[in-house]
């Protein structure tokens, strides 16, 4: 289904969906733990195939309708059912496929800041891009006003790659992520950010 976002207010949210995405429901989704506040935003970086951008190959894997046999890579992701809160393409549009006040599944078994089950207390951001490489200018823009919106509307104290929270299991989104820029362009203080940014403060 298309929400058409021209016209919406940016940093708007109904239920924990936001009006600057394009909505495609996924059904991978359930409960946040009773009371526990969203403190944390985990980057993630996917393309399917990896390295080929523009196809709707990540919508499909998001929403259970990928079809295993249609590449070589997807074999692998047979049977999985997993989602991410939002994607961001290379031109910077923003796809969300599950509210934010759910728990999306993304990060898989994690722990930052002495915390595990990143899942529970985070949301999910997908860069469309190869693990390793660069992203583009448009998508760290809209990175920044979706994380803007954010943090006007949970209480996000801080920012990690999926690298940090599962450092044994994955490299996303990979040395090719700027994060000195992402904290250029938010302003935010160092301390939300890992510490592969000079000054940052998580640990690693
Ligand atoms: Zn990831």
């Amino acid at each position: 289904m298309a929400g058409a976002a021209s016209g919406a207010r940016p940093g708007a949210w109904t239920q924990g969906w936001w009006r600057g995405a394009r909505i495609i429901e996924s059904p991978n989704h359930g409960p946040r733990p009773d009371g526990l506040p969203i403190e944390l935003v985990v980057l993630h970086s996917i393309s399917l195939p990896p390295g080929q951008f523009g196809g709707d190959a990540v919508e499909q894997l998001f929403t259970n309708r990928l079809d295993p046999s249609a590449h070589p890579s997807f074999e692998p992701l047979r049977g999985l059912a997993v989602s991410a809160h939002f994607f961001v393409r290379r031109d910077g549009e923003v796809l969300q496929f599950v509210s934010c006040d759910r728990r999306a599944w993304h990060a898989g078994v994690s722990c930052w800041q002495g915390r595990d089950n990143c899942n529970d207390w985070s949301i999910g951001i997908e860069l469309e891009g190869l693990e390793g490489d660069v992203f583009e200018q448009p998508q760290y823009l809209a990175l920044a006003t979706l994380m803007r919106a954010l943090r006007r509307r949970y209480p996000i104290t801080l920012v990690a790659g999926h690298e940090h929270v599962a450092p044994v299991r994955k490299r996303d989104p990979g040395p090719g992520f700027d994060w000195s820029l992402l904290q250029r362009l938010l302003r935010w203080r160092l301390t939300i950010f890992p510490a592969s940014l000079p000054g940052g403060g998580g640990a690693p």
